[in-house]
């Protein structure tokens, strides 16, 4: 990274500079160990399950050998590509989980961190970010969006504008987990609605990553208000095939 590189950017040092003010005051714990001293330690990072660079161009999900997966050459998504971080294991899926029902919003900080360098290696061109939204009595309940809470830096560090109700959720959807792709889909069919986007590229962020239906149903409300082009990004993604991988009723 040079000195003049998107991590420079005096909004993206502000942001850093306050959460650091803030872990003077709070001294901060690991998301992932809940050890003192650090809101997600060295040990933690390194313990991720990174996702390998082979996978399909559009959703992301792994394949062993670059090209389009099944399911996206059969129907193609919605979005124009979708990628994620990490595996959906512990302790990334700990770190999240404190970051949604703990109120630990500071960990957003450092779970952002990767992606920065992530969106920036893509290349994509954006226009906006957003993130997924809670359903207006959800995000009553909970007092923020985790989602937005990712995206915000992820704006800052591309100096694009950060528009957090771009998307609107009109009704709380059901689990994704042990439905079928046609299911999936009636599940979230007409979940969301977006405002205006005329001619514009669209960045959208998750916590996590399911299925990718509710990412689909986002980039089509997307379209249908204008956007020339959706992307999606999230920090974890459950792997299909990993049936190890305990899944979150809420995600
Ligand atoms: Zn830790
Ligand atoms: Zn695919």
């Amino acid at each position: 990274m040079t000195q003049s590189g998107p991590n420079t950017r005096p909004a993206l040092i502000a942001y850093h500079l306050f959460w650091n003010a803030v872990d003077w005051v709070f001294p901060p714990r690991c998301g992932g160990c809940d050890q003192s001293g650090e809101r997600w330690c060295e040990d933690c990072q390194q313990k991720v399950t990174r996702l390998g660079e082979t996978c399909c161009e559009c959703c992301g999900e792994p394949l062993e050998q670059p090209g389009l997966c099944e399911q996206c050459r059969r129907r193609p998504p919605a979005f124009k590509a979708l990628r994620s971080w990490c595996a959906y294991r512990d302790p990334a899926r700990q770190a999240i989980h404190r970051l949604k029902y703990r109120r630990d919003i500071g960990l957003a900080e450092a779970l952002a961190a990767p992606l920065l360098g992530q969106v920036h290696a893509l290349g994509w061109k954006i226009d906006v970010v957003t993130s997924v939204p809670l359903s207006p009595a959800r995000l009553r309940q909970r007092g923020y969006n985790q989602a937005s809470m990712l995206a915000y830096p992820v704006a800052l560090s591309l100096g694009k504008p950060f528009r957090a109700g771009l998307l609107v959720r009109n009704r709380d959807t059901a689990s994704q987990v042990g439905l079928s792709a046609a299911e999936r889909e009636r599940n979230v069919q007409g979940a969301f609605s977006a405002r205006p986007v005329p001619g514009q590229s669209i960045l959208v962020i998750d916590d996590v990553i399911t299925t990718g239906s509710t990412m689909n149903a986002c980039a089509q409300a997307l379209q249908a208000a204008g956007a020339t082009a959706v992307y999606g990004l999230s920090y974890a993604r459950a792997i299909i095939a990993d049936h190890s991988v305990p899944i979150h009723p809420f995600s």
